[in-house]
């Protein structure tokens, strides 16, 4: 028997994903996944309806999260796998999290306003039914409406850190984040830690911080990492003692290069997060 397929980290309409949870589980299995975390940003929601379609179709699921956490004055994503979605220290900090979400959103779609593009929030609250919004989905609203050509255009024009739409956000800090998906008994797992632009000191940095607050794991192999990315992003791993996680960061079908459960191969010798399950 071949070794299973993990893909630790991927989206649903929960969040920014473009399938319903068990959409996605469908198209998971379909992939030949063996083992899936469901990971939305800073939001359950989707774990419930998930886990049933998972058990339906005879696959694994982990339940999991994607915090947004502030560490200096950057954002840093922290996934907790294989988390307890009822834990109060959990729900209360997402809570949290929500309303900053929220915040941001309504002011994201005021500073549009002012750049000419009315009525973003209305539509996004209204898309998004009870799931949280991103900047995914404002990026996804200014290609529908012809401002932009491209997803990328939009967090380039508008959307990233110093363009017209950013909003400087407080989200909890990193150490906090990592509390919450111990306390709900989960492996705090540093995702794509070559997305944040930061030095290797600063990651340096980072890692040390998160692994003094408990976080256990990185991801040392994404969707489209190139074999220079996962030798690099091993070497932290090694460098701080981490588990070692992969997952595709999987949002939406039709990009040929990304899908559910389509990963390269994980450095030999590397421990695997999912040994911690
Ligand atoms: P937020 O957490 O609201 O800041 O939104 C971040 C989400 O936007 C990420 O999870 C990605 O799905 C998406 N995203 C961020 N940067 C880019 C980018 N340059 N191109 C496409 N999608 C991006
Ligand atoms: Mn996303
Ligand atoms: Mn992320
Ligand atoms: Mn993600």
């Amino acid at each position: 028997m071949s070794d299973p397929i993990y893909d630790l980290h991927c989206h649903s309409t929960a969040s920014d994903g473009a399938l319903p949870p068990a959409e996605l589980v469908g198209r998971a299995k379909l992939q030949g996944v063996d083992v899936l975390a469901l990971t939305d940003h800073d939001t359950v929601a989707g774990l419930a309806e998930a886990r049933q379609a998972a058990q339906d179709c005879g696959m694994r699921l982990i339940q999991g999260i994607e915090l947004s956490a502030g560490f200096e004055s950057h954002c840093l994503h922290i996934v907790g796998l294989n988390i307890d979605p009822t834990n109060g220290q959990l729900l209360e900090g997402i809570g949290r999290q929500q309303i900053t979400r929220e915040d941001r959103a309504q002011k994201i779609a005021q500073k549009l306003v002012k750049k000419g593009i009315p009525d973003a929030y209305p539509e996004l609250r209204a898309a998004a039914g009870n799931g949280e919004i991103t900047r995914l989905h404002f990026a996804d609203f200014l290609v529908k409406h012809g401002y932009v050509a491209t997803q990328q255009d939009a967090f380039d024009r508008y959307l990233s850190k110093g363009k017209p739409g950013y909003v400087p956000t407080a989200w909890a800090p990193l150490a906090e984040c990592v509390a919450w998906i111990r306390q709900a008994g989960g492996v705090a797992v540093l995702a794509h830690p070559l997305r944040y632009k930061l030095s290797t000191k600063w990651l340096d940095k980072a890692l040390g911080q998160f692994k003094a607050a408990g976080g256990q794991g990185i991801e040392v192999v994404t969707g489209r990492a190139s074999i220079d990315d996962i030798r690099l992003s091993y070497g932290f791993a090694l460098k701080h003692q981490l588990y070692a996680s992969q997952g595709s960061d999987f949002h939406a079908p039709g990009n040929q290069y990304l899908e559910l459960g389509r990963l390269a191969a994980m450095p030999a010798g590397a421990n695997p997060v999912w040994d911690l399950f």
